[in-house]
């Protein structure tokens, strides 16, 4: 009799398992089943009851039929882990935030070289593209800067091993000469890029740094003209409060040459170390394009005159910015380059 119910009891539990839907089911079917106050319990209490021969076959029985039964619920435990499991997976909760994809941007100097190109776009400017990699001619000679001249000697150049005429680009004047061959004046132009130097680096050397060339030319652009649009760049660029003068200079490709000077933004003219104590910064080297390079460029001596200027783009970025180390810029730390 007792054997016959212990086997019922083990049967409807198998029944019931298949029914059981999520672990608090489970373990409610579990205490029911072979808790404490399950028939099954009340057998094996009952056990102390019987003759020792039956208590010894009948409790050898039951405690079999309970191990059998355990497993069968941990069995079932472990089914409804995976589906449950499952089941979360196919679950799409849209309130969820998602995983932002984390995205770069432009770097300062390409920003920078972006808003003087637009500030110069508007005053009537086009944009040129010149060559990396240059000849002699086109770096120095075509810029009246012939073989013996000094100012060689203060841009170390990066020369190709046993071609000697083929270099680095130290100025992206280089480009001069090679936009006048193909275009006549009268033109605005800008010429962007990369140039570099074969020099230690330091707080303010860099082997490689970016510029801006600028030149107009025609048959009566002037000096003031110069002035003009170099102060409205300025103003443009750094605010309309900025201060600026134009004073004599010497630079072989222009005659007469001129310095255009800004009023340091840190100290407003009283001096400060980053001004040296004058009040004042270099920003734009420039003056009237001389007649040895427009000749270079094969245009007859005296018909045209006109301006051209360099504006270094890392050092503009320098002084808007307030960078006090120009190695930072190429350095790939993003902790930098995240700032901008
Ligand atoms: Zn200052």
């Amino acid at each position: 009799m007792l054997e016959e119910k212990i086997r019922n009891i083990k049967n409807q539990i198998v029944k019931s398992i298949e029914r059981v839907k999520n672990s608090k089911e489970l373990s409610d079917l579990k205490a029911r089943s072979i808790g404490r106050k399950s028939d099954f319990n009340k057998i094996m209490k009952d056990l102390k009851n019987l003759s020792i021969e039956d208590r010894r076959n009948i409790g050898k029985l039951a405690n079999v039929a309970k191990s059998e039964i355990v497993k069968i619920f941990e069995k079932a435990a472990r089914e409804i882990k995976t589906k449950s499991f499952d089941h979360e997976a196919e679950k799409i909760d849209v309130t969820v935030p998602g995983n932002k994809i984390k995205r770069g941007h432009l770097h300062l100097i390409t920003q920078t070289q972006n808003e003087v190109e637009d500030i110069f776009a508007l005053m009537g400017f086009e944009i040129a593209e010149g060559l990396e990699i240059e000849t002699d001619f086109y770096n120095f000679d075509s810029l009246n800067i012939p073989k013996d001249h000094p100012s060689r000697d203060m841009m170390d150049t990066f020369r190709i091993k046993n071609k000697e005429d083929i270099l680095l680009r130290t100025h992206v004047s280089a480009t001069q000469v090679r936009y006048m061959e193909k275009n006549n004046p009268p033109f605005r132009v800008i010429m962007p890029g990369r140039v570099f130097r074969n020099e230690a680096t330091d707080v303010s050397h860099e082997h490689t740094f970016y510029q801006m060339d600028g030149m107009m030319a025609g048959e009566d652009v002037s000096a003031s003209n110069y002035y003009s649009i170099i102060d409205e760049f300025l103003k443009r660029f750094f605010g309309k409060d900025i201060k600026t003068r134009m004073r004599p200079s010497f630079f072989p490709f222009t005659e007469p040459s001129f310095e255009i000077d800004f009023q340091c933004l840190i100290c407003k003219g009283k001096g400060c170390s980053v001004c040296s104590g004058t009040g004042w910064i270099e920003i734009i080297p420039g003056g009237m394009i001389n007649q040895h390079v427009f000749v270079s460029a094969g245009y007859p001596r005296n018909k045209y005159q006109g301006f051209a200027f360099d504006i270094g783009i890392t050092r503009l970025a320098m002084m808007k910015h307030k960078i006090d180390d120009i190695r930072l810029f190429q350095s790939g730390d993003l902790r930098f380059i995240k700032q901008f």
